[in-house]
């Protein structure tokens, strides 16, 4: 919010000058939070900005006669922006003002992602088109150049998600998504990640943020001070409702349309519960699953995905690729639909990935 009339702010006793972005030969003051910062009008005019549509209706209304201080013009009479972030201003004001050795630093791959998007967080808010354009292009490449070695905060993170979102940058939000499953899977700031995700409105990933606390046990949810109580509570539901459904898991095969050459569809859903039996028990003497990687017992994410490569390994017939496996071999000899079987099962572990936030509803 910009504040209009060009009255003295108050407690201007507080008041400190930017170190970076007060030039003596400025002609705008600005106001945000306690710190003033003393820029050049045209600077920050450009690119289309609101900003240049503020200060062509201030110079209209002070036309005629001098009766007082127009607003900008000193520290004293400062335009304030009462709802920007100060270091999110700064950015802004790097961007407009930086040399061109800086803007290639910042376009290689040492640049400050979460500094970009600060960028492209206020040049959305202020319509600076291009520089938003170009923040968002820093980021992605800033992204591509992330190693492993070197993986974002959860702080960055969220800055980056944010104006990917408020940009609806839908390539950019769907990288951002897929470093936050990463970044859960790994287990990595969990508790944050949690507040952060339920902050920006990303249901799923909300979902798997809670799926993966659960899984550190409890010791560990009740100790993380970043959670409430209600999300502890929400952890306990969830332990209940996904204990409950990983028992049924080995009875519930995943249905499919059967194909034209199924000629007895009775017999292949038989051979197809069983089968999802063997795949998904939890009895290592009998479970194909837990026999190639040891899950625990409620991760169903781990178990689903497992189940996939099972089915892949059926369809491409490289299963069993060793030992012997019995009464498996037999049923995968002739399953006509078993491609079908593969799709269910994919789009089963999906819609897992997907809804997981469902078995974790909100305690009334
Ligand atoms: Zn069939």
């Amino acid at each position: 919010m910009i504040a209009l009339g060009g009255n003295p702010v108050m407690n201007a006793e507080k008041q400190t000058r930017d170190d970076k972005f007060y030039f003596s030969d400025g002609n705008m003051t600005i106001l945000v939070s306690n710190i003033l910062f003393r820029v050049h009008q045209h600077v920050l005019a450009r690119d289309g900005s609101t900003f240049e549509t503020m200060f062509s209706a201030k110079k209209d209304a002070h036309e005629g006669p001098d009766c007082f201080k127009e607003e900008g013009e000193d520290d004293e009479h400062p335009i304030q922006l009462f709802d920007d972030d100060i270091n999110q201003f700064r950015d802004l004001l790097w961007s407009l003002y930086a040399l061109p050795q800086e803007i290639a630093v910042a376009m290689s791959s040492k640049h400050d992602a979460a500094k970009l998007a600060n960028v492209a967080c206020m040049a959305h808010k202020y319509n600076f088109v291009t520089t938003e354009t170009w923040a968002l292009k820093g980021i992605l490449s800033c992204l591509r150049d992330k190693t492993v070695l070197d993986p974002l905060s959860t702080q960055d993170l969220v800055q980056i998600t944010q104006a990917a979102s408020l940009s609806q940058d839908v390539h950019l939000l769907d990288i951002v998504r897929k470093i936050w499953k990463g970044s859960i899977m790994e287990g990595r700031d969990l508790g944050a990640t949690l507040v952060a995700t339920e902050r920006l409105g990303m249901a799923d990933l909300v979902g798997l943020a809670y799926h993966a606390i659960l899984l550190q046990g409890r010791q560990f949810w009740e100790e993380d001070p970043s959670l409430t109580r209600e999300q502890r509570i929400r952890l306990l539901s969830g332990y209940l409702t996904l204990a409950e459904f990983c028992d049924d898991l080995p009875d519930n095969a995943p249905s499919f349309q059967h194909g034209p050459s199924c000629w007895d569809t009775d017999e292949c859903n038989e051979r197809w519960m069983e089968l999802w039996k063997l795949i998904n028990s939890p009895d290592p003497a009998y479970g194909i699953g837990i026999q190639a990687l040891r899950h625990h017992k409620l991760d169903i994410l781990g178990r689903a995905r497992m189940a996939v490569s099972i089915m892949v390994a059926v369809v491409s017939r490289s299963f069993p690729g060793r030992g012997d496996y019995g009464r498996t071999r037999e049923l995968v000899e002739d399953f006509v639909c078993s491609e079908r079987a593969l799709d269910a099962t994919t789009a089963f572990s999906r819609q897992l990935q997907s809804g997981m936030l469902d078995f974790f509803p909100e305690v009334k």
